[in-house]
């Protein structure tokens, strides 16, 4: 039996890192995180207790306060067959999707005692090794010794389209542009910012799926994972 590994998958935003990172999980049987489901659950946390309304003007220090009010889980849910995020013991996988959250997420996000809290809590959950754990940072900052680790990106157009497709799907009303615009806000935050900025780790295999199925992708990523996983 070989050593399990951890696997980074950071990338672009919407371009299927979770999607393909649940799929490897379950062929790996590892565990799947979804970090930004924790700076979406931290976001609504402050939007519905008024400490946000406006990505551009709200006070930090109060989102710091708010910080030691915020317990974050995952809970596995046998109708879905993965995971769903918790805000202090509530179901909220729904509600962080929504634009709202998606629109101050970035804000929230780029906070260093925001990401201490929560890179810390991923890094616990990667302590023993087999997680696939997807964001922005993880192989840059969370696990920096990933055995593997993969950059995803994809055309921005075909990276909304999916998305849309995606949301409108699950009954969100929203438009096209709508989606494309925060996309792109969002890529531009989360790259620019001065903690933990977004960008491909030196060591990490870019894989853009602008042009690539879902299968393979997956067959790609396993190739990879099994790969490292021998060595
Ligand atoms: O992955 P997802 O798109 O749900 O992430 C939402 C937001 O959370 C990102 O746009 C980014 O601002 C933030 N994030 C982050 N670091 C991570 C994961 C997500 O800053 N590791």
């Amino acid at each position: 039996m070989h050593d399990r590994i951890n696997i980074a998958i950071d990338g672009h935003s919407s371009c299927g890192k979770s999607t393909l990172a649940k799929k490897l999980a379950k062929e790996l049987k590892y565990v799947y995180v979804d970090s930004g489901a924790m700076y979406r659950a931290v976001t609504l946390y402050c939007i519905q207790n008024g400490i946000i309304n406006d990505a551009y003007a709200f006070n930090e220090d109060a989102v710091i306060e708010s910080l030691s009010s915020i317990n974050i889980s995952f809970n596995y849910n046998k109708v879905a067959g993965d995971s769903d995020t918790y805000l202090n013991g509530i179901r909220v996988e729904d509600q962080i999707r929504e634009l709202v959250v998606s629109r101050n997420v970035s804000a929230v996000s780029k906070i260093r005692k925001v990401r201490e809290r929560l890179v810390h809590f991923q890094q616990k959950l990667g302590k023993n090794k087999g997680v696939v754990m997807d964001g922005r940072d993880i192989g840059t900052v969370v696990f920096p010794d990933a055995k593997l680790k993969i950059f995803m990106t994809a055309d921005v157009d075909i990276r909304a389209q999916r998305r849309f497709e995606e949301l409108s799907g699950k009954g969100h009303s929203i438009t096209l542009e709508e989606i494309k615009e925060n996309l792109i806000s969002r890529d531009f935050q989360d790259s620019t910012r001065i903690e933990n900025p977004l960008r491909k780790a030196e060591d990490a295999i870019e894989l853009d799926n602008s042009y690539l199925t879902r299968e393979q992708q997956l067959i790609q990523v396993k190739s990879w994972a099994v790969d490292r996983i021998a060595k």
